[in-house]
């Protein structure tokens, strides 16, 4: 049963229902960054578990999970019931509730780094907020992040992407707006350089260290393809950051509660200054947080810096808060089965490919993995340049339309990541991997 629209899904099916879509809604989905998710086009219906089904009733065996906060699978009951519950309730009302104190003492009891938060509506708001704060608290205006790492859309962060780096092929100090539209000088106060390089972390530090605000990182880099921190990378980070006397800021939209209970910072055990919380926090409702020290939030605490927003913090994504890390914080034990299912799914994927003779670039942590088909093999030390060259884009694309068509979805940007959720069974994997390895298969034909 469709959602009780009053249009014609079952007779336009996936590609008739995309077009009319595009009609009224410009570009055929509500943000850019995932309009080219879907070569085959696909248009949901419902989505449970860890499966989608699509209007033509097709069902899929979902690893993209909504981009990474399903961690329970999709319409996890006990989030669905609690957020149902607090719409009855009343999910908006602009005051504090008692909700509040609840999220607030979840999130500074299982986040190392954090005694005070504040919630957002998106990462993109929280991180343009945890920088404007970060500024106002230095008294700079520079803030250094890495080349491949993304923390949204706002004016003074937004870059051109990895991939238009290499088209260009000019230094990554270059810095180009990500978007149209941008003022020109929008990045004038924002550097760049290669991500795990400890030399070219010494090399912007000496030259431009005391004016640093902020370093802002994904602590494990997971927006082209995943990449773990180097040994004592972190480490160094951190204390050639404090001692300049600049910010240290992980976003852990992606790897908060999803790598680790407490985030990366808690499994590398290096503590940030700030650190941006979303997708995992909210189970799917639109919900982020940013927060750090009593002394880091402290221009916020007494309100002489701004954080604002009518739906900061409503009652419903609170709630959704609420439900999500009680049911973690009483399920610690769920780690160790998203390591177990991501390795299943890592070996998985490692075989299908390498019995086809297929080079294959796979990594991962715990339940957050990736994986590009490659032209030629890559050394485990390749840099994110190297691989990038290496990949094989179109190769990987054709799987992946195989895949779809054969009921398994996945991005087809190989350096997009899977999401294993507690809702994919041994099951469910081993069913996709055959899936797989026939669409592999495909490609040799
Ligand atoms: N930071 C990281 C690491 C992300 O992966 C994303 C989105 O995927 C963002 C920030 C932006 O978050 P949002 O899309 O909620 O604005």
């Amino acid at each position: 049963e469709g959602a009780g629209m009053d249009v014609e899904a079952d007779d336009l099916g996936n590609e008739g229902m995309q077009a009319k879509i595009k009609e009224v809604i410009a570009g055929g989905i509500s943000s850019t960054m995932r309009a080219f998710a879907t070569p085959r086009p696909i248009v949901v219906r419902l989505a449970e578990g860890c499966r989608v089904w699509d209007v033509e009733d097709n069902e899929l065996i979902d690893f993209n999970m909504g981009y990474g906060p399903h961690i329970f699978g999709y319409a996890d009951a006990d989030v669905l019931d609690g957020v149902a519950d607090q719409f009855r309730r009343g999910h908006l009302t602009g005051m504090p509730h008692e909700l509040d104190l609840e999220a607030g003492r979840l999130i500074t009891t299982l986040v190392p780094s954090i005694e005070q938060v504040k919630f957002a509506s998106s990462g993109t708001e929280a991180i343009a907020a945890a920088l404007r704060l970060a500024r106002a608290a230095t008294g700079r205006t520079v803030v250094l992040t890495f080349e491949g790492h993304y923390h949204g859309w706002s004016e003074t962060i937004h870059r051109e992407g990895k991939l238009g780096l290499l088209r260009q092929g000019h230094r990554s100090t270059e810095l180009r707006p990500g978007a149209l539209g941008m003022i020109p000088e929008a990045l004038h106060h924002t550097l760049q350089i290669p991500w795990n390089d400890p030399e070219a972390l010494d090399e912007v530090f000496a030259r431009a260290g005391d004016s640093i605000a902020a370093v802002i990182m994904e602590p494990v880099m997971a927006n082209a393809s995943v990449v773990v921190p180097v040994d004592g990378y972190l480490e160094r980070v951190r204390q050639v950051t404090r001692a300049h006397g600049a910010w240290l800021i992980f976003d852990e939209v992606i790897t908060g509660f999803r790598v680790d209970i407490g985030g990366a910072q808690r499994l590398f055990g290096v503590r940030p200054d700030l650190t941006i919380l979303s997708k995992v926090l909210g189970g799917g409702l639109p919900v982020a947080a940013f927060g750090g020290s009593r002394e880091a939030m402290a221009l916020l605490a007494r309100n002489e810096a701004t954080h604002a927003g009518v739906y900061a913090g409503n009652h419903a994504a609170i709630r959704a808060v609420v439900e999500t890390l009680r049911k973690i914080s009483r399920n610690p034990g769920i780690y160790d089965d998203l390591e177990t299912k991501g390795q299943r799914v890592e070996t998985g994927l490692g075989k299908a490919f390498a019995d086809s003779g297929r080079h294959v670039h796979l990594q991962r942590v715990g339940s957050l993995l990736s994986v590009a088909l490659l032209t030629e093999p890559v050394g485990p030390g390749a840099t994110m340049r190297e691989l990038i060259a290496a990949i094989d884009f179109e190769g990987h694309r054709r799987v992946q339309m195989a895949a779809q068509r054969a009921g398994v979805y996945y991005h087809p940007n190989p350096l997009e990541p899977w999401f294993v959720s507690t809702a994919h069974s041994d099951e469910d994997i081993d069913a996709a991997m055959t899936v797989i390895r026939a669409a592999i298969t495909e490609l040799a034909d």
